[in-house]
């Protein structure tokens, strides 16, 4: 787990709704969050979510599971409905959940284009906009939004996903003026390599050869550029966003943050 010791009992009395949150990055932000002391909302919309929260509350941690596809508005809404019944508050907003597609320009279908920025930047918006009322009610509140190494550079064979985090950065910053007057800041982090399922499932369904590249080759290529010579653990991660929500970062709004082991300098 992240290490909550450095923010032990800071989130006590403060509810974070983290989306994706059903495994990888999500799940080990979610837990963390809950390690800090937060009533802990986990949004996904692969039923998993639900054992992952069961998994969390018999470790003794405040989870609780609300199933949800989060490009969609009614489910979006339903959630923060749920929200308002559970704690009646929302300090810490995490737009996490997040798809790649990794393919050459002609087979990358409409669909699948139009897939990734539904998730990874259209239901940040939905997401937002619907937590607002209750973010409103605090003395302050935070939104975290899931970008990339990709929204410094877009990597090849990857145009969707590229524009999708370059997106949701340009979209924070908007929120972050707008919203900086009701003490609500919004900041964006990047990191560069996680081997989460998100690869896993990359590599089993694009298991082949792209341009010049075998199977699984992009991303050992990725990794074998980091400075730091590791890949980020989902720790790594969290531990900025425990960072980023809390009140040491009270003067940090509109932010892209990289968090990628020195891969991007910018
Ligand atoms: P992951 O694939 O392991 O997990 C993503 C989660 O999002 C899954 O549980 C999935 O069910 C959920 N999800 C997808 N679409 C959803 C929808 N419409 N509604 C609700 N839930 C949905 O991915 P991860 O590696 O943990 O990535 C988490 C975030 O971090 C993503 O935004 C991703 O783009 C970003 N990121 C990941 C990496 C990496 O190397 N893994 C690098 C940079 C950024």
């Amino acid at each position: 787990m992240a290490d909550a010791g450095l923010f032990r009992d800071h989130f006590a009395g403060r509810t974070v709704v983290v989306t994706g949150a059903a495994r990888g990055i999500g799940l080990g932000i979610a837990t963390a969050f809950a390690g800090a002391g937060a009533d802990v909302i986990m949004v996904d919309r692969d039923d998993q979510v639900r054992q992952a929260a069961e998994d969390g509350r018999a470790a003794g941690l405040r989870l609780t599971a609300v199933p949800a596809d989060v490009t969609r508005e009614s489910d979006v809404a339903a959630v923060f409905d749920r929200v308002a019944e559970l704690t009646g508050r929302l300090d810490v907003l995490i737009n996490n959940a997040g798809v790649i597609t990794i393919n050459e320009l002609e087979h990358t279908s409409l669909d699948d284009f139009n897939r990734v920025l539904a998730v990874n930047t259209t239901a940040a918006f939905l997401t937002a906009r619907a937590a607002l009322p209750l973010l409103r009610q605090g003395d302050g509140g935070v939104i975290l939004n899931a970008a990339s190494g990709q929204a410094r550079q877009g990597f090849i064979y990857t145009p969707a996903y590229a524009a999708s985090k370059f997106g949701i950065v340009g979209m924070s910053q908007s929120l972050a003026k707008e919203l900086a007057p009701a003490n609500i800041r919004v900041n964006c982090y990047c990191p560069g390599i996680v081997r989460t399922e998100m690869w896993a499932y990359n590599d089993r369904e694009w298991g082949r050869r792209l341009g010049d590249y075998r199977p699984g080759e992009l991303i050992e290529e990725w990794i074998d550029d980091i400075p730091l010579g590791r890949p980020a653990e989902v720790d790594d991660v969290a531990n900025l966003l425990l960072f980023l929500a809390s009140d040491a970062a009270v003067y940090i709004t509109g932010q892209a943050i990289n968090i990628d082991g020195g891969m991007f300098m910018n």
